[in-house]
């Protein structure tokens, strides 16, 4: 009797079916599990590994590899040299290898965590994983791996800023030489890829501006070059502050890579010649050397022949309109990032949420403040619908639940100050007699012993 693995037939399905293993870990789990399967793994390794590393990554897969057949140790001009030379240009790039795996399988998480939050920014608020097509998450990939790649070989002020004595550099031909290879780079990428590259870029700009307004009222990211030395450091410490909601990941990379840099690096407003156009310029030379006239053709971009992108806005439980954003499941979160937030990002002043005169009202306004940083915005709002103080003109919450902003800062104003009061009940606190022109009341605001004494939280009776 034959052994499983004995006859070339058996050997042939075997590697088949190594072959279908969507992922390394599958496929290394499976080689371990028998004897047969091991050595048909051993004995087909390239052809195995190159299969399931294309399951695994997807169509993306030859520029994965370029992205890991770059090392530190290599400067861009070799590495350019040798992916554009035609007789290096051999299979060994394009033949994976046990050692590629690991960072094939760390770069493909980086690459698709960037699709899923564009997917969900750009595509469908409703789901947090992405929702593009395959057509659309090629694109996509294609584009993130790109940058990653261009990041490595262009990366942070290695040139200028890392040396104390520049006095042997000559800083304009270093530039020009620079700029040359940045846009020899780009020339293998097709002229729709590029418009493609420019909008992810852009898509990763505003992200880095989003982190920046989270994270502090600095804006360092209005500062011009700061979206270019993001950009130089990579997509990954930029997904690591979006994570984090903060730029520190991002200041540590940089002082890695180069360890001159101080704290206040990012802060130095002086003109930072290696950054400005940091991918943007490469991109319109190698436009304008192809005689393309931008104006004239228009690109295809990552979420092209979608219905009409109109149609894809979600819709507003409430009041039906469609708008770019919308609040629910998937976005609460975005809420009770800190209180700051409520001011900044949704709201420009917590005074929008309130009825009346409250927002002018500090005694009130006080202890507003102090429990809405506290609470998960969340919490607020299922409160509001469990504790049944909702009122009865908004729609009840189902599943498919999604709020427009405008009817957002509406709920809120019909309802936190009943919220609070429930809040303040609940935590046994003595609760002054109400006012008889409840929030309404002009008293209030420039009466403070006024303020002190009633409580406005109610309804005016007068
Ligand atoms: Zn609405
Ligand atoms: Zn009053």
């Amino acid at each position: 009797m034959l052994n499983l693995g004995d006859s070339p037939i058996h050997a042939d399905v075997l590697v088949c079916i190594l072959c279908a293993m969507p992922n390394f870990e599958d496929l290394h789990a499976i080689i371990r599990a028998s004897k047969a399967l091991y050595a048909a793994y051993s004995r087909h390794q390239a052809q195995i590994l190159n299969a399931v590393a294309f399951n695994h990554v997807g169509r993306a897969l030859p520029l994965a590899l370029l992205l890991v057949r770059h090392n530190k140790h290599m400067s861009s001009e070799e590495y350019i040299a040798e992916i554009y030379g035609d007789e290096s240009f051999t299979k060994w790039h394009f033949q994976v290898t046990p050692e590629d795996i690991r960072q094939l399988v760390s770069n493909a998480k980086i690459v698709a965590k960037w699709e899923d939050l564009y997917s969900f920014r750009k595509k469908d608020v409703h789901h947090q994983t992405s929702q593009l097509t395959p057509l659309q998450s090629w694109r996509f990939q294609k584009a993130l791996y790109r940058l990653m790649l261009y990041s490595r070989l262009f990366p942070a002020d290695k040139t200028v800023y890392a040396l104390t004595d520049t006095s042997g550099i000559n800083i304009t031909v270093e530039l020009e030489k620079e700029r040359l290879l940045r846009s020899k780079f780009l020339l293998e990428c097709f002229t729709n890829e590029l418009s493609q590259l420019r909008e992810v870029t852009g898509f990763v700009g505003e992200i880095i501006t989003w982190i920046d307004r989270v994270d502090s009222f600095d804006r360092i990211a209005s500062n011009k070059e700061f979206i270019d030395i993001a950009l130089s450091v990579g997509p990954a410490a930029i997904f690591d502050c979006y994570e984090k909601l903060g730029f520190e990941p991002l200041t540590e990379a940089i002082n890695e890579m180069c360890a001159s840099t101080t704290p206040e690096y990012l802060e130095d407003v002086e003109s930072r010649p290696f950054f400005s156009g940091y991918l943007s310029d490469p991109i319109s030379k190698v436009h304008q050397a192809r005689d393309d006239d931008e104006s004239q053709y228009t690109p295809i971009t990552i979420i092209e022949n979608e219905p009409s992108i109109a149609d894809l806005f979600p819709q507003c439980s409430q009041c039906g309109s469609r708008s770019v954003f919308i609040w629910g499941e998937t976005t609460w979160d975005f809420l009770s990032l800190s209180s700051s937030i409520l001011g900044i990002y949704l709201f420009s002043s917590q005074a929008q949420l309130l009825k009346g005169d409250l927002p002018r009202n500090p005694v009130e306004l006080q202890r507003i403040e102090a429990l809405l940083v506290k609470t998960p915005f969340k919490e607020i709002f299922e409160d509001i619908h469990s504790k049944k103080l909702k009122l009865p003109e908004w729609h009840d919450r189902n599943d498919d639940y999604w709020i427009c902003n405008q009817c957002l800062v509406r709920f809120m104003k019909d309802h936190l100050h009943l919220w609070v009061i429930m809040k303040r009940k609940e935590a046994n606190e003595q609760i002054a007699k109400d006012c008889w022109y409840g929030y309404n009341c002009r008293t209030q605001v420039h009466k403070l012993s006024h303020a002190q004494q009633l409580n406005h939280l109610c309804e005016p009776t007068r």
